[in-house]
């Protein structure tokens, strides 16, 4: 099989690896080169958990992740997580917080589900609400995006891969078996094409707008009022509706934040945005650090914009296009796919050569 991958990025770094290293002939294109931070994977950290709050489905899919993030450790001789342990946190009676609860029970990994009561004793950095419970997920911890993106398409071209950066693909075209990736005015033919092109992909397949939304996610790094605010601190997540989460830096000196989708912005694609972060969605940080981490100073040291695609439901969508047979796509990973990006390049390398994925995915098409 002569295959190309088109968009090396969080997913198509791991589809390209996973492919490489079984010996087929695989060709990358990448407008930028893997382990930028214009796309989905910027911003140096992302948060590792155990515990899904979204559905028991991706369970098996973060565990398999968790597996090939260390094989991809071992072979790239570098670390790329940090598992520090994560909380997860919200309304006990939310349908996320349900999820998770029923998640920690039958997790394999370490946890514990504290009272609010528990949690402020055991956690005095983070304000509650009323009703909220805390989890702690005692695998979760966090991943660096970036290197692990780097090393995912360093291993594949070790195993043979070509990747072709700077080279933004202007088409892909299906006629009969043969599918025809156009770059930078050169053609060339596969027997099948992965394209995981994130936020990019409403460009590549204006066809699929009615199935995607791109989106801008903000991040924003704060420095704590006082030191040793963050010394304990571990990252976490909060669920809807009040959804943040955070990630401290390694030596604890700052914490980065994000919010929900109330924050998320739709955008014709990142090439259209001006990536300063304006002021309207910075000010949403404001009570989100009042409220939950009041030991943060009020006022951010840095911002940045990142971009994702999102479906309506928040189930990716992970199967061949719509018109196309011969053409895998992986977009809509709506904000936490990176967990779980090692496995869904195996999903992603698996259906492209027309093996069945080796978890099963009904539940993203429910
Ligand atoms: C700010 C932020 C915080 C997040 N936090 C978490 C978290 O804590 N935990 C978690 O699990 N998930 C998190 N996520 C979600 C996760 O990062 C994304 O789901 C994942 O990175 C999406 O990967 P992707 O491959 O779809 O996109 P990308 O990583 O952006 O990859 C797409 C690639 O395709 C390339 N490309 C696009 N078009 C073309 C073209 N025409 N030709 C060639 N190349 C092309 C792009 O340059 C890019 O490299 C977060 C996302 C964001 C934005």
């Amino acid at each position: 099989m002569k295959i190309a991958v088109v968009g090396v990025g969080t997913m198509g770094a791991q589809v390209l690896w996973q492919l490489a290293q079984q010996g087929h002939d695989v060709t990358g294109y990448e407008i930028f080169s893997p382990g930028h931070s214009n796309g989905a994977a910027g911003g140096e950290t992302r948060l590792f958990r155990t515990i899904q709050v979204e559905d028991p489905g991706y369970t098996p899919i973060a565990d398999r992740a968790d597996d090939l993030y260390r094989k991809l450790e071992a072979d790239s001789g570098l670390q790329l997580r940090e598992i520090t342990g994560a909380l997860v946190m919200g309304d006990a009676d939310s349908p996320d917080i349900q999820t998770a609860l029923r998640a920690a029970e039958a997790s394999a990994h370490p946890t514990r589900i504290l009272s609010r009561e528990e949690s402020l004793k055991e956690f005095p950095e983070f304000g509650l609400d009323p009703n909220d419970v805390t989890i702690w997920d005692g695998h979760g911890g966090i991943i660096k995006p970036e290197l692990t993106v780097s090393a995912a398409a360093a291993q594949a071209e070790r195993h043979g891969a070509e990747i072709r950066r700077s080279a933004r693909v202007n088409s892909i075209e299906q006629a009969g078996d043969t599918v025809t990736v156009t770059a930078d005015g050169r053609s060339e033919s596969y027997d099948r094409v992965v394209a995981a092109p994130g936020a990019w992909t409403n460009v590549l397949f204006p066809e699929m707008a009615e199935l995607l939304q791109m989106r801008r996610l903000v991040s924003a790094w704060f420095f704590p009022k006082n030191l040793g605010y963050l010394d304990k601190v571990l990252p976490f997540l909060r669920t809807k509706p009040t959804y943040v989460y955070g990630l401290p830096y390694a030596d604890r000196s700052a914490m980065k934040l994000g919010l929900g989708s109330d924050a998320d912005q739709a955008v014709p694609s990142p090439d259209e945005v001006d990536v300063r972060v304006p002021q309207n969605l910075l000010d949403q940080f404001i009570s989100a650090v009042e409220r939950y981490m009041p030991g943060l100073q009020l006022h951010p040291m840095r911002s940045a914009s990142y971009f994702e695609s999102f479906t309506p439901t928040g189930y990716e969508y992970v199967r061949a296009h719509p018109e196309m047979p011969g053409v895998i796509v992986m977009a809509g990973f709506s904000g936490h796919g990176f967990k779980m990006a090692p496995a869904f390049g195996e999903i992603g390398a698996a259906l492209a050569l027309g093996e069945g994925p080796s978890v099963d995915l009904s539940f993203l098409e429910a």
